[in-house]
């Protein structure tokens, strides 16, 4: 039988309203699911609700990109963006069907003291290349062994090549950097379908809203089961 269909569902549902779960997640987004899935591997039993479809709430409306936070290295969170970037590369391992390299082209202008929104700046701009060609170069560092490629440094001729559209006045020279893209409401249904083959009883169109309590501890949750329209 499928992991996610409307048998396992309506299943599902009689499950969770009498067995006992050791983790109950609230929410079929990302988070939700990463966090069924994690719990479930670890040798949890676990339930998990969705008020809506799976994926529905921004899980389905971000940019779309797996990326380990260049825009944090000027804040110089480095423990951050390693973190972000050694997750980056287990999802281009793990779910390369899913996960794909991006490469990213940099532009930089003349008189452009602020290039990607670096929030500090160098003496007359001086340098400034010099600073993201180091930046970069850290990018690359702090990814290491599952670092996607290596940047480079390209000319203004090359920039436009690439990025016919950009606005050439004023465009000096440019850089190539990597990150990686997704399908973030696929890749959450992924995990889940993963999660309901690992044991995680999962159900959507199933609203939680509010907790029984017993001696100030939590020991059910009230819920409102929405009926999908099948045409
Ligand atoms: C414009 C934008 C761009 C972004 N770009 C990126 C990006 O490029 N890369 C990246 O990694 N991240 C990006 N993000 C962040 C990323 O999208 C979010 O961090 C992530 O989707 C959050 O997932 P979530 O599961 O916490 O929340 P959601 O996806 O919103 O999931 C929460 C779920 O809980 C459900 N729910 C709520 N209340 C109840 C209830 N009472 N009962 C049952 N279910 C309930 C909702 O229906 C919803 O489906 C971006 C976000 C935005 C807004």
């Amino acid at each position: 039988m499928l992991p996610l269909s409307s048998t396992t569902r309506a299943q599902n549902l009689a499950l969770m309203a009498h067995e006992q779960f050791d983790v109950l997640v609230i929410g079929g987004g990302v988070t939700g699911a990463g966090v069924a899935l994690d719990a479930v591997m670890r040798g949890y039993s676990v339930a998990l609700v969705e008020k809506g479809d799976f994926a529905s709430g921004t899980s389905s409306k971000s940019t779309k990109l797996v990326h380990g936070g260049i825009r944090y290295l000027p804040n110089f969170d480095f423990a951050l963006v390693r973190e972000a970037l050694v997750e980056r590369g287990l999802l281009l391992q793990n779910a390369s069907f899913l996960v794909h390299p991006l490469a990213f082209v940099l532009p930089i202008y003349e008189g452009d003291r602020h290039p990607v929104g670096i929030p500090f700046t160098t003496p007359g701009g001086i340098g400034m290349s010099w600073l993201l060609r180091s930046g970069l170069g850290m990018y690359d560092l702090l990814a290491g062994r599952r670092n996607v490629r290596m940047h480079r440094h390209i000319s203004r001729e090359q920039v436009l090549k690439l990025a016919p559209l950009l606005l050439s006045n004023g465009l000096q020279q440019g850089f190539i950097y990597y990150d990686a893209q997704t399908n973030d409401a696929r890749l959450t249904i992924t995990l889940l379908r993963t999660a309901a083959r690992s044991g995680a009883v999962i159900a959507n169109y199933a609203e939680v809203t509010g907790f029984v309590e017993e001696r100030e501890k939590v020991r059910g949750h009230g819920s409102k089961i929405g009926l999908r329209k099948v045409s």
